[in-house]
């Protein structure tokens, strides 16, 4: 069977914009960065998602670092993130204020 490249490994959908998952989750530390997250929660924030991203599987150009193709399409990737985010933070928020930020997947259903 023949895999898309452009394909997210999540919900099978087209990636439309071609940025890796190392780019997004700097995108969203600058944000933590920029709301005054704690770097305690920043650090058990990065873990957590790395842990939980697909191996990109292929040699590829992210359209910011030129590096490896993404494996999410940017609302599962924002969606695992904010996942990630509910476990390590309660303050509603810095929840929400991510959710409008990011606009994960969860939340453009609604
Ligand atoms: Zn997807
Ligand atoms: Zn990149």
């Amino acid at each position: 069977m023949e895999e898309d490249y452009r394909q997210c490994h999540n919900c099978y959908n087209e990636i439309e914009e071609m940025i890796c998952e190392r780019c997004r989750l700097r995108q969203v530390t600058s944000w933590l960065q920029d709301n005054n997250g704690p770097w305690s929660i920043q650090a058990l924030f990065f873990r957590k998602l790395e842990k939980k991203l697909p191996r990109p599987p292929y040699e590829g150009y992210c359209l910011i670092c030129g590096n490896e193709l993404p494996a999410l399409c940017g609302p599962c990737f924002y969606q695992e993130a904010s996942f990630a985010l509910k476990e390590i933070i309660e303050n509603k928020t810095w929840l929400d204020s991510f959710a409008k930020m990011f606009k994960p997947k969860h939340v453009q259903l609604v």
